[in-house]
């Protein structure tokens, strides 16, 4: 954020630049400010490029930390994920694909139990 302040600040100055030449009328002075002008711009386009990218590349992080640490709280039963403190059960896949604890349900067709008594909302499979 600071760099973009700072190259903002460079372009402000180069107007100055541009308007003190503007009085002096030195066609040299011109192209040169032209083209320190162009470069600026560029740097600015490109900071603000890495600003984002970065921003994204630590949101990536973030993610992959909180599922790294959420998953040594996690027990395996049942092919299915339990907290430590017993609460669950949750979907191991969906878990593991998206670091996010989707709380299975009771399968609701009680002709179909025979594939699994708990349901991912999500997924859809079945759990024991
Ligand atoms: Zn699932």
């Amino acid at each position: 954020m600071d760099l973009i302040k700072s190259v903002t600040s460079i372009i402000d100055t180069v107007k100055k630049l541009k308007e003190i030449n503007d009085k002096i009328k030195d066609a040299d002075l011109k192209n040169v400010i032209a083209d320190l002008n162009l470069e600026l711009s560029e740097i600015k386009v490109k900071l603000s490029e890495m600003i984002n990218e970065n921003n994204e590349l630590k949101e990536k992080i973030r993610i992959i930390e909180d599922t790294k640490n959420q998953k040594e709280e996690l027990i395996l039963k049942n092919d299915s994920y339990y907290t430590k403190n017993g609460d669950g059960p949750f979907c191991t896949g969906c878990f593991d694909k998206s670091g996010k604890k989707i709380r299975l349900i009771k399968n609701p067709i009680i002709a179909a139990q025979d594939f699994g008594k708990y349901k991912c909302p999500v997924c859809g499979n079945f759990f024991r």
